[in-house]
């Protein structure tokens, strides 16, 4: 039987009404108009676009958009001057310093100086162990993403096997962290795991970021598994354009998996989504009023 697709465009599109709504609610019970800074240091022309996108979002959602860029030659004390000032603004209630940072800047300094309370990235310490004790945290925007796209496909996930490859920072650890807030028996899977596909095939939800293009097998899900692709690979192509596929070989799994996400228009549309929507978490947190419903 074929997996059902997990349509993450249509998803990200509903997440982000939600989030013009609670815009203009907060706007119109508070005056409250979010803004978020990104922050651009150098000119890698991936970074540029993920900046302009995540600047045109905003505004499309009804929130301000602050942009500033500082040349790749910028210095660790001018890039941590200007977090420090985004830091003060009260204008501005989320931070994003787009990654990576060019050579010579240090990013665990830099995330570390960004008031934890507009850390809409959710790579602050604070926000890592507020997540880890269960606390009230701003969470990571993709693995946000990754559960948003569980939970509608197969709602409660209490009890479920799950299986996260790859134990990054910004994405494994932090699902892992939030699969478990949601009643699931997780495993975390790694480069120095033995018998990868062994564990994958017991799995129920496997979410995979691991990086590698089309890495996991078919042969190695569970039919009727849910399965979360959070890899973004380009292949080369005769036209030079490239082709981009996830860490799951798509057509195989599909052909075993319950649902699939593809790639692209699984993942990937939910993590600026979810960056709109830690953005009007912040304001109403720091302005102290209660989050929209809905949201
Ligand atoms: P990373 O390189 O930081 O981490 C990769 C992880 O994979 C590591 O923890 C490593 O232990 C694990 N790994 C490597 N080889 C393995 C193996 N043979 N078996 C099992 N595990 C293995 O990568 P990341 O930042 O977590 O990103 C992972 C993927 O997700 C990349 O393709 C990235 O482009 C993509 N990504 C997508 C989004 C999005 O918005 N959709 C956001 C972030 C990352």
């Amino acid at each position: 039987m074929a997996a059902r697709i997990i349509d993450g465009k249509a998803s990200a599109a509903r997440v982000t009404s939600r989030v013009a709504a609670a815009v203009s609610a907060l706007q119109g019970a508070h005056g409250i108009v979010p803004g978020l800074a990104v922050v651009l240091v150098g000119d890698d022309p991936a970074s540029g676009v993920y900046v302009r996108s995540k600047g045109r979002r905003s505004v499309e959602a009804g929130m301000r958009s602050f942009e500033h860029r500082l040349p790749a030659t910028a210095s660790q004390v001018e890039l941590l001057g200007l977090v420090a000032r985004l830091n003060a603004a009260p204008e501005v209630n989320g931070i994003l310093v787009q990654m990576p940072l060019p050579r010579g800047l240090d990013p665990a300094a830099v995330i570390e100086a960004i008031d934890p309370a507009k850390d809409v990235d959710g790579f602050h310490p604070i926000n890592v162990g507020r997540l880890a004790s269960g606390a009230d945290a701003l969470v990571p925007c993709t693995p946000q993403g990754c559960m948003i796209l569980l939970e509608e496909a197969l709602g409660s996930l209490a009890g479920r096997e799950a299986l996260v490859i790859g134990r990054s920072g910004i994405v494994g650890k932090p699902m892992a962290q939030l699969l478990l807030k949601a009643d699931c028996t997780v495993t975390i899977a790694h480069s120095r795991t033995r018998d990868l596909p062994g564990t994958c095939r017991r799995a129920e939800i496997v979410v995979a970021a691991v990086g590698k293009p089309e890495f996991v097998r078919g042969g190695w899900i569970a039919p009727g598994a849910a399965v979360i692709d959070v890899g973004i690979n380009r292949l080369p192509t005769p036209d030079g354009k490239g082709r981009l596929v996830g860490d799951v070989a798509f057509a195989e799994a599909a052909a075993v998996a319950g649902a699939i996400t593809p790639v692209p228009g699984g993942v990937g549309p939910m993590t600026i989504a979810c960056l709109l929507r830690n953005t009007v978490i912040a304001a109403c947190r720091q302005r102290q009023v209660r989050l929209p419903d809905g949201l």
